[in-house]
């Protein structure tokens, strides 16, 4: 059996050094907000780039937070509209919302997964005061069309980089370095995964960093003093301790998947399957590998009896969630077929070449 992600294996490849990390973080007595939360923030920002970075929760709050402290600055306020993509995992639109903002969907398209340009200009109008991009599947979102249009119409332009750690810009910036702002997700399977929940912000505007970083902690500018109605959203402790051990090894498994997916798209040869497209830089972490398929049932269950994992990404379009019940009316066709046909095939840095030749083989008899 060739799991769709094997979790496990990922990190027991640091079961000596987490071992050693948490025994250093047991016996220190600092359990919150300590060295390594200050530590990964630090290496974290070196290694995006930007000047700062501050650790959350999660990177739902950290979307979440961004869009708090805009409206701290006086740049965004109580319904303006933010665009967002239709086919986005439905965490960017849930930050939105719970940052009292309107989330407007834009129709999608399905080469790069990501907004159709031309459905996102003609979006824009007075009340809108934001783009948020989703580096979705780990490919990066068309960051020069998107900045041109936010710089046009005065928008911010706040990356989801939840699944794009590690990508990379033709011009060599990379992710959370591509905008105003950007929220990361440090969830397990991510590019960049921590043994439980974890989030961060990276920004090079010092004065929402310094806001964020209050907001995290009940707006607390020092202990008991609270300047903002903040949330309880730190980066918890022993998870940073974890992540500062990964962060090292992220572009090395970042180019292992690169190379797995060099491989799916030059050995893969079957009309039944759209694969990606990818110009073979470093826009793209694959994340995931998702291609498309017209008859997917069939797929996956012919993959299940070949003891391949599959995984959709993801089933049901937001618009036609139970949870937003506001977009039921709408209608987006791409956005639609996407959920219809896309599924994610196994991707991971821990993939032998013997695993890959048997997907391929697999991949190829459908
Ligand atoms: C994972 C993810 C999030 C949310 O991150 P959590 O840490 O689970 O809160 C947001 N957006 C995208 C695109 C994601 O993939």
């Amino acid at each position: 059996m060739i799991p769709f992600l094997d979790l496990h294996k990922i990190n027991a490849r640091y079961d000596a050094e987490f071992q050693k990390r948490f025994k250093a973080f047991l016996d220190s007595g600092y359990y919150i907000l300590g060295t390594n939360v200050k530590a990964f923030e630090e290496e974290f920002a070196n290694y995006c780039g930007t000047k700062f970075c501050v650790g959350t929760a999660n990177g739902l709050d950290a979307l979440r937070l961004i869009l708090e402290g805009y409206k701290i600055l006086g740049r965004l306020k109580d319904g303006d509209e933010v665009l967002v993509a239709s086919n986005t995992y439905i965490a960017t639109i849930i930050a939105i919302k719970q940052a009292g903002l309107t989330p407007v969907l834009v129709e999608a398209e399905a080469s790069l997964f990501n907004f159709d340009l031309t459905a996102l200009e003609a979006a824009i109008n007075k009340k809108t005061k934001a783009i948020m991009p989703v580096h979705l599947y780990g490919q990066l979102s068309p960051m020069d069309e998107i900045n041109a249009l936010a710089k046009k119409h005065n928008l911010l332009v706040i990356e989801d980089a939840a699944q794009g750690h590690g990508a990379k810009s033709a011009k060599g910036k990379l992710a959370g370095n591509l905008g105003d702002a950007a929220g990361f997700s440090f969830y397990p399977t991510k590019n960049l995964g921590a043994l439980g929940d974890g989030g961060a912000v990276t920004t090079n505007d010092e004065e929402l960093a310094s806001i964020i970083s209050k907001l995290r902690n009940y707006g607390a500018s020092s202990k008991y003093v609270n300047d903002y109605l903040g949330v309880n959203s730190r980066l918890d402790e022993v998870q940073a301790a974890f992540l500062r051990c990964k962060l090292p090894d992220l572009d090395a498994d970042n180019a292992k998947r690169r190379l797995i997916a060099k491989r799916y798209l030059s050995e893969v040869k079957n009309q039944k399957l759209k694969l990606p497209i990818w110009d073979e830089v470093g826009s793209h972490i694959f994340h995931l590998f998702v291609v498309m398929v017209e008859d997917r049932d069939a797929f996956m269950k012919y993959m299940k009896q070949h003891e391949i994992g599959t995984l959709i990404h993801y089933p049901i379009p937001p618009h036609q969630q139970q949870a937003f019940a506001e977009f039921g009316h709408l209608s987006f066709p791409a956005t639609e077929k996407i959920h219809k046909e896309v599924v994610s095939i196994p991707m991971s840095p821990m993939l032998s070449s013997e695993e890959v030749d048997r997907i391929v083989e697999v991949l190829n008899n459908y």
